[in-house]
């Protein structure tokens, strides 16, 4: 017996149609064969029937002769081989027979008598009511002229065909059953090769579910079982590598945070002991108070990325002109662009604004991590071009750097989260994660081209926002409530 499951559900599915199949094609062949076999009997009766109108001119002249004698004559001549030749006046009467088989001045009313009666060639199957044997009887009307009008009836015996048909019968049961069984190899077949790598992978997910990322599906499965497999351990290999890139982010974040507590820790020491003159002091109060602030910035980074993870980054919108937060954000980064020699170089029309719809604070921080970033991975004494365009209703902005560059194996993964080239950078891998979103939020796109060893370019592009639109979004803004940013 096969257990529930896939392969029971295919057995049955398969052997009932092919078992619905078989006994309606066996059906039709027995009917055809029982069919072929009557009208061959028929036919070779009804051949000797219209074969008597050959008789019809020598039997007429007989017909004057004693009855007796006639019928004697008709009987002889008329005869066929395996059939018993009847000969019946127009009430069905039976007046003369080939054989003893039937009573003689018996009435016969079967439907061929009937059928005969009225001139053409009756046809009954039936079984004969005292033996119970079955028999095909065919009768015709044989019209001598005068009173010499009898119908002949020619009757056979059809036991030893069905017989035959019997044999046929049970031989394509036989042959029937042998397909089912042939049928039920194969699908258990077929449905074990589903099965079996079904329940391999369903075996192999659950050793994952438990932990352990380092078992595979094996075997070179096909079609969608092969896909299923692959994407499993796709998957697979995807959670190790986001649990690795997870263990890197805590390994960096708290190196990160680390430094900077260090130094306000051990400068706070210093001028609890005291002693100091005042310039050593402000020095150490500076140094207290920039390591603070680099703390809040990343917090605040990772307090971003969790707001932005659950859709509750909330964004003040209202007319801004990109070029103006460009120009900005040069003046931010210029000090420390400065400290490695770096030149930044704007290329934008100062007529345009550059307009879009958004929040100013949140793209002055998407630009801010892009050129910190090209800064950051820049050589000193590079060049650093940013420009900012409008090209079919979009605002482009572009910061180009001459710096390391990315590998095309990193850059289609330096804007997921924590992900890091080097870990020994400093950073949190969150800045371009949350760069995406942002501009995501803006409804703009951000793309990257990069060249290991010759730099990188970003590219941010949003929608532009028309003049008249620049003025209706305005209004809107002043009569719609301070959302605030949270
Ligand atoms: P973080 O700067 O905190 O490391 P980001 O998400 O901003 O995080 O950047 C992710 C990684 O992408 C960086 O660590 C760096 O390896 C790579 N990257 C980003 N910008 C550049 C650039 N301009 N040139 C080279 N590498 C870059």
């Amino acid at each position: 017996m096969i257990k529930k499951g896939i392969t029971r559900q295919i057995v049955l599915h398969y052997f009932f149609v092919v078992f619905l199949a078989l006994l309606l094609v066996e059906f039709i062949f027995m009917l055809a064969v029982q069919r072929y076999y009557y009208e061959s009997i028929y036919n070779t009766i009804n051949q000797r029937i219209t074969a008597t109108n050959d008789y019809k001119e020598p039997l007429s002249l007989v017909s004057g002769a004693e009855d007796g004698n006639n019928l004697s004559y008709l009987l002889v001549n008329l005869q066929l081989d395996n059939t018993e030749l009847q000969i019946l006046d127009l009430n069905g009467r039976v007046l003369a027979s080939s054989t003893a088989f039937e009573s003689e001045r018996a009435v016969i009313q079967t439907s061929d008598i009937t059928q005969a009666m009225n001139g053409s060639i009756g046809r009954w199957v039936g079984r004969q009511p005292n033996t119970g044997e079955q028999i095909m009887a065919v009768s015709h009307k044989l019209d001598l002229g005068g009173e010499n009008t009898y119908i002949i009836r020619y009757l056979t015996s059809l036991e030893d065909v069905n017989s035959r048909l019997l044999v046929m019968g049970l031989l394509a049961i036989l042959v029937g059953i042998a397909v089912l069984a042939i049928v039920l190899i194969i699908s258990i077949g077929m449905a074990n090769s589903i099965v079996k790598p079904i329940n391999n992978i369903t075996a192999v997910s659950e050793q994952m579910a438990r932990g352990r990322l380092d078992v595979r599906v094996k075997g070179n499965y096909k079609h969608e079982l092969g896909e299923l497999a692959s994407t499993l351990n796709f998957m697979a290999q995807e959670i190790v590598r986001s649990n690795q890139i997870k263990d890197d982010f805590i390994s960096s974040i708290s190196h990160e945070l680390r430094t900077p507590l260090t130094s306000i820790k051990g400068w706070s020491e210093t001028l609890d002991s005291g002693g100091y003159d005042p310039d050593e002091t402000r020095i150490g109060m500076s140094i207290i108070s920039k390591e603070t602030e680099r703390l809040i910035g990343l917090v605040e980074e990772m307090l971003d990325f969790s707001k932005l993870q659950q859709n509750q980054m909330k964004l003040v919108k209202g007319t801004v002109s990109i070029r103006e937060i460009v120009q900005e954000t040069m003046l931010n980064v210029w000090a420390k662009a400065e400290q490695k020699q770096i030149h930044l170089k704007l290329d934008a029309d100062e007529t345009k604004a550059y307009n879009v719809f958004g929040d100013g604070n949140r793209l002055k921080q998407v630009f801010l991590n892009i050129v910190d970033n090209a800064i950051k991975f820049s050589h000193e004494n590079s060049w650093i071009y940013l420009s900012v365009k409008e090209e079919d209703g979009k605002v482009i902005a572009a910061v180009q750097d001459t710096g390391i560059g990315i590998s095309e194996e990193h850059l289609s993964k330096v804007r997921d989260r924590f992900f890091q080239v080097n870990h020994q950078n400093g950073g949190t891998g969150l800045g371009l994660a949350i760069t995406q979103q942002l501009v995501e939020l803006h409804e703009g796109t951000i793309s990257m081209q990069s060249e290991l060893g010759s730099g990188t370019t970003v590219t941010v592009m949003l929608p532009a926002l028309a003049e008249e639109d620049d003025l209706m979004k305005h209004d809107d803004q002043q009569a719609g409530p301070d959302i605030g940013t949270t």
